[in-house]
């Protein structure tokens, strides 16, 4: 889609730092790291945020965690990670085309 910095990263127009790709996902390191090891997991579809998540594309939520705890243990985390979805300006989304962010590196303090 025009004008998505993530979708901008599908394509490689915008350059990123790539921990796993397959054909219904990417993931690259956060460019304004939140944890020591802080990745972001994207769908290869400009799906806007989690409220639009219906049940064909939630598909790609399940296909997201399923490959997470690989895609940690490929970054060298190991003791635990959190993974997180902003949704919506309230819920601190900044970018809309859905991700998760996967957290980890240190002993993460309590969410909120
Ligand atoms: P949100 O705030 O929407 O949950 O998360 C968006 C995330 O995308 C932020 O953590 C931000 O640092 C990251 N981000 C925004 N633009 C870029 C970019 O061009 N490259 C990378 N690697 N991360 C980006
Ligand atoms: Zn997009």
């Amino acid at each position: 889609m025009d004008n998505c910095v993530f979708c901008k990263i599908i394509d490689g127009s915008i350059p990123s730092k790539k921990v796993y790709e397959d054909d219904k996902m990417l993931a690259f390191y956060d460019i304004e790291p939140a944890a020591p090891v802080h990745v972001v997991m994207i769908p290869k579809a400009h799906i806007k945020s989690a409220d639009e998540l219906d049940e064909q594309s939630s598909l790609y939520v399940a296909h997201i965690f399923s490959k997470a705890g690989e895609i940690a243990r490929s970054v060298g985390i190991k003791n635990g990670y959190r993974i997180v979805n902003n949704c919506g300006a309230d819920g601190g989304q900044t970018v809309f085309h859905m991700h998760f962010h996967l957290l980890g590196g240190k002993t993460l303090g309590k969410m909120g």
